[in-house]
């Protein structure tokens, strides 16, 4: 029988069976050390996948908005900013690498500029050509790798629809998954890129979709009249620093949700943990405030009160603690 060329699908349905723990593993297992790839995209997507888990809908959909912006913004960091070969062949490119050299030389951007830096309407042009380009070749190939089981999709509808143990089990080895991808992300870089390109290479893939600056955030909450320490209630108005309430290596996409002020002292005390309960009922609180108010409102995509409750529980179970 011919092999079935998953990167060929336009849609797909999930298998709709029940899923154990050991059963994910397996397939995780085959998907990092087994399953063929000749450009870095399976892990340009997982990578960008995990990061979106917190854009799941109630159904747990992702769009290919939300999934394609983290998948760019990736390459472009790679592929601009760190000038790093994405494929297995120095004969020929990948065709992301292609669309995102040829978009910055139409633009005359220069290779220093980080994705964050482009101007927002460029930004979703871009998006939208490495959607173009992408979605073919790696929604059908990821499908196939996981063996039908990790989610359905359509290319046409524009998401993918998670297989809810799947989803779980992710949030739940979300860290470690992100780590075993970026070292696996980094080996392949470095078979096919000059050993200068490679200095500190696994930090230039770990903190790849950082943003360099939170100083929008900072004005939002100021702006907002939250203009105190959140912790120790100092105010805040000459030196204030802004805090992932959810530590920033679990949860690598900014929302204001999860944003507060600090004082610069509260701030490095509390570092990499876990705020107590309490100040997390403080949180749910002040968001309960901003989710209906113009202009923060458009910060709220997806979230709610469970999110919130859910991701603390999770962050807990990757490990962190409370401070
Ligand atoms: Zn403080």
């Amino acid at each position: 029988m011919e092999k079935k060329q998953y990167w060929k699908l336009t849609n797909g349905e999930m298998k709709d069976i029940y899923l154990t723990d050991a059963d994910i593993w397996k397939s995780i297992h085959y998907f990092f050390y087994h399953s063929k790839n000749s450009t870095t995209y399976k892990f340009g997507f997982f990578k960008a996948l995990l990061e979106n888990l917190s854009e799941t809908n109630e159904e747990l959909e992702i769009s290919f908005e939300d999934l394609f912006k983290s998948f760019t913004k990736i390459y472009w960091n790679l592929v601009v900013h760190h000038q790093l070969w994405q494929a297995n062949t120095s004969t020929k490119k990948s065709k992301v690498q292609s669309v995102i050299e040829d978009f910055q030389t139409r633009y005359s951007i220069p290779d220093e500029w980080n994705f964050d830096k482009i101007a927002g309407i460029q930004q979703s042009e871009l998006i939208k050509q490495v959607k173009t380009n992408g979605k073919r070749n790696v929604i059908g190939a990821t499908y196939g790798d996981f063996n039908e089981e990790i989610y359905s999709f359509d290319l046409k509808n524009e998401s993918i629809k998670l297989h809810s143990a799947y989803y779980e089990f992710l949030q739940k080895y979300k860290r470690v998954l992100t780590d075993v991808n970026n070292y696996q992300l980094s080996l392949f870089l470095e078979k096919f890129n000059e050993a200068e390109k490679l200095n500190k290479l696994l930090s230039k893939v770990e903190f790849v979709t950082q943003r360099q600056s939170l100083k929008e955030f900072e004005l939002l909450l100021k702006h907002a009249g939250f203009d105190t320490c959140f912790y120790c209630k100092k105010s805040v108005t000459k030196r204030s620093q802004v805090d992932h309430f959810i530590p920033w290596s679990y949860i690598q996409n900014d929302h204001l949700w999860n944003f507060v002020l600090a004082c610069p002292s509260c701030n490095a005390k509390k570092s990499n943990k876990l705020a107590s309960e309490s100040h997390m009922n403080q949180l749910i609180k002040r968001n309960e405030i901003l989710v209906h108010e113009t202009p923060y409102k458009g910060y709220f995509t997806h979230y709610s009160e469970e999110k919130l409750r859910s991701y603390y529980h999770y962050s807990q179970e990757n490990g962190f603690r409370k401070v």
